[in-house]
């Protein structure tokens, strides 16, 4: 069975007033069925850019590369054909609920009218449809809250009305990008459990955006860590966790809360900011912010500069980097 979601060479590019900026950069990655890919980057990796693309949302940028669903090339399907396939077999969920909710129609009309079009149910299905959807994602009294109007949904409410909604035609994808940005942190914490219970109970393929580690670890399997429209690195978790090859990785762990840190403790951010998209360096776009290049030989230092780091299978890692930690000579230094 071919892997649900396969992206390779994906370039995303959108015109600008200074030049096409390419946002996202030869690109790839696997989504399985039942499994949960988080995206990690800082905003302007390019990690939004990519989702939409996937599914089709990019009408002023240029797509290039492969992504198929199910087997099936998605690049350049006609309108018509991504909007059957969006809602019945890949859905997103976004930060702000409200955006894609409608103000005027209460939350049932809306969900059964998803439904409606995707499956041309007859209403009264449809509205027993987003009835039963609202209580599966945890909504208390789901029958009566179906009559009421998204104003009158709390914030972690209204991201289980999106999510009732995501997955009321019954998707094999669910993209979710920063879900629990704006949650406090007790309500993020009941999300990310419902997504990943969702997720198990439906044999779901989940892809997880987010500028957060702490959020990878509690839903993902996988994790592909994206900097500059690029893969940094990619990893089962665990092994990302502990053994981080890349050098922003490295940094993006570092910038976690510690349990052993106190409140009035700063996150460490890595210093910095993040590269041009409009006139890329020719090196790796992490050099000027790389403590490993820093801290490199002049003759290191001149290949992080000049030469593109390729992303190079590792210890079970896919790495970009000339100096990644997984190779010999720089785990035998044992120097981060
Ligand atoms: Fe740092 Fe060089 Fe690796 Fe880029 S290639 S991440 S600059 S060590
Ligand atoms: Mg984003």
């Amino acid at each position: 069975q071919p892997p649900l979601l396969h992206v390779k060479d994906l370039n995303v590019t959108f015109p600008t007033k200074h030049g096409p900026a390419r946002v996202v950069d030869s690109l790839a990655l696997t989504v399985h069925r039942g499994r949960t890919l988080g995206i990690v980057g800082e905003s302007g990796s390019g990690k939004s850019v990519t989702s939409m693309a996937v599914m089709g949302l990019h009408t002023d940028a240029e797509v290039t590369g492969s992504i198929t669903l199910d087997g099936r090339e998605l690049v350049g399907l006609p309108e018509r054909e991504l909007r059957r396939l969006r809602g019945r077999r890949m859905a997103m969920i976004f930060q702000d609920p409200l955006s894609s909710l409608h103000p005027y129609y209460t939350v049932g009309e809306q969900i059964a009218e998803h439904h409606r079009v995707h499956f041309g149910s007859r209403r009264a299905a449809a509205r027993r449809r987003a009835v039963e959807m609202l209580g599966e994602v945890g909504i208390p009294e789901p029958a009566r809250r179906a009559g009421e109007y998204p104003h009158q949904f709390s914030g972690g409410m209204r991201q289980r009305v999106m999510i009732a909604m995501a997955l009321a035609c019954e998707p094999e994808l669910l993209i979710a990008d920063e879900p629990t940005t704006a949650l406090d942190v007790t309500v993020q914490a009941q999300i990310l459990e419902l997504i990943a219970r969702l997720q198990e109970e439906r044999g779901l393929a989940v892809v997880m955006i987010t500028h957060d580690l702490g959020v990878v670890a509690r839903v993902a399997q996988d994790v592909l860590v994206m900097y500059g429209g690029r893969v940094a690195e990619q990893a089962p978790v665990d092994s990302l966790f502990a053994e981080p090859a890349h050098p922003y990785t490295r940094g993006l762990l570092d910038s976690l809360p510690r349990l052993d840190d106190g409140d009035d403790q700063p996150l460490r951010a890595i210093p910095g900011s993040p590269p041009s998209l409009l006139t890329p360096a020719p090196g790796c776009a992490f050099a000027p912010r790389c403590p490993r290049a820093a801290a490199a030989t002049p003759a290191d230092r001149a290949r992080c500069t000049g030469t593109r780091p390729e992303l190079t299978p590792s210890h079970g890692h896919l790495v970009a980097c000339h100096l990644s930690l997984h190779t010999a000579a720089h785990t035998c230094g044992g120097t981060r």
